[in-house]
């Protein structure tokens, strides 16, 4: 499997060295040369497959023999092993629940799919490989859990004291084995910093192998296209074309929607929802792309000003002529931004609705869904639910005015044990720790 970068077509690179460095040099972003069609007999037989046939099947066509089979069906069958149920709220609206992972999120088939392929390109090499993460919260749950004793890897975590929530702190550090919690006295930019600094000392990347576990590691958005195709599977044939809508921050999960239809998955349009962080809906409306900083809002996930896989949805959507880019997205996806009341109103709309507890990301997913079907009706949409509502508990039970159910997983770490090493935000104090335990 070749890859080239977003800023420089013509040099290419191996899948290996794409996901254990994460970023070309150029700063671009890793793409595949080939996105295969597969076959039609697949296509046409989804149902006959498992969600791991179709994500090993899915895989394969990608990897183009990179990885031999046999390793390349543990890599996919150990990385998807939990389901993505599709939920019915009527004829035309469906809810692919992603969530059903370790942190309750869809970043969980992303970074568990990465501490895969990181170690098993890791097999062999002497040293263990160390990936250093800075979270403001559900990125370092998910990674954690994804790399949680994966043979050869270690994973160091930090995150801003006292800016995190208690359960998303539980999740970094509480996990032990081969996982590491660093607790800064500083904010999540602090911690951004410490880890870039980290990866320019040439003392430290000498004696120690760093990766990073970024969020646009190839490795990241290529399971991200199997619950497409899963999703496909579950809905009934009654020959409404199908459109995906994608609650979006970093447009790493649309992106990769992209690249299924690309495959040959014969989704009829997407529908970009984003939060009034809209550069993209606005980008889709007027040719112009104004990356700004972000506004907070109650879809924090979604909080993003400067959307990193546009690059990337640019370079599927290009066309040969002047302006022929910005048609070809706009054939393909429509875009929609509410504001947090709005968003607030939709949670409630769906429960007393349909019954079905949605999160606020889902929820802007579902206005978004519902406002496009205003103009296409006919159509049968699937809103990807990318967290589950526990995790915005308070939030969302203020909303509905009752108690939700808080799944098993995420109730029993309140009971564990914090285990953190508290460090301040100096650079040098997190160098001398690295050395000490690490080197
Ligand atoms: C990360 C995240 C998103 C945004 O996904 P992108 O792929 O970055 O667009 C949406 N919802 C939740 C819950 C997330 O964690």
């Amino acid at each position: 499997m070749r890859l080239y970068s977003t800023k420089n077509k013509k040099a290419f690179t191996q899948l290996k060295e794409a996901v254990l460095k994460g970023l070309p040099d150029d700063n671009g972003l890793y793409m595949p040369v080939e996105i295969p069609r597969l076959p039609e007999a697949f296509l046409n037989e989804l149902s006959g497959f498992s969600f791991q046939e179709i994500a090993f099947t899915v895989c394969r066509s990608l990897f183009e023999h990179a990885i031999p089979d046999n390793d390349l069906k543990d890599i996919v069958y150990n990385a998807v092993n939990f389901p993505a149920p599709l939920a019915r709220l009527d004829a035309e609206k469906y809810v692919l629940e992603l969530f059903h992972g370790p942190s309750l999120a869809f970043k969980d088939f992303g970074a568990r799919f990465m501490a895969q392929l990181m170690s098993y390109f890791n097999q062999g090499e002497e040293r263990e490989l160390v990936i250093l993460v800075a979270t403001s919260g559900d990125t370092g749950g998910a990674v954690a859990a994804g790399f949680l004793q994966a043979p050869g890897a270690r994973v160091v975590i930090l995150y801003p004291s006292g800016k995190v929530s208690m359960l998303q702190e539980k999740q970094l550090t509480t996990l032990g084995h081969n996982i590491t919690a660093l607790e800064v006295d500083g904010t999540f930019d602090d911690c951004q910093s410490m880890v870039k600094q980290a990866f320019l000392d040439s003392e430290l990347t000498r004696k120690i192998r760093l990766t990073s576990a970024n969020s646009i590691n190839i490795s990241r958005l290529i399971p991200q296209t199997f619950y497409y195709f899963e999703a496909f599977k579950q809905l009934p044939d009654d020959g409404r074309e199908v459109v995906f809508c994608v609650p979006s921050g970093n447009f790493g999960n649309l992106t990769a929607g992209l690249m299924a239809q690309r495959m040959g998955l014969p989704i009829h349009h997407f529908i970009a929802a984003t939060n009034v962080n809209d550069v993209v809906p606005e980008y889709l409306e007027s040719a112009l792309f104004n990356p700004r900083p972000s506004v907070p809002t109650l879809s924090n996930a979604m909080d993003v000003g400067n959307p990193s896989n546009f690059a990337r949805m640019l370079d599927l959507c290009e066309g040969k002529e002047e302006g022929s880019t910005w048609n070809n997205m706009r054939k393909s996806i429509t875009g929609y931004a509410f504001n947090d009341e709005q968003t607030r109103q939709a949670v409630a709309e769906v429960y007393r609705k349909f019954g079905y507890i949605i999160d606020p990301h889902g929820a802007v997913g579902y206005l978004a869904l519902c406002r496009f079907q205003q103009q296409y009706s006919n159509t049968k949409g699937v809103i990807l639910e990318t967290a589950h509502p526990a995790k915005f508990l308070d939030e969302v039970e203020s909303i509905l005015n009752e108690k939700i159910e808080v799944p098993e997983r995420l109730a029993i770490l309140a009971e564990r044990e914090k285990r953190a090493i508290h460090l301040s935000n100096d650079f040098n104090g997190f160098k001398k720790w690295l050395m000490d335990n690490l080197a």
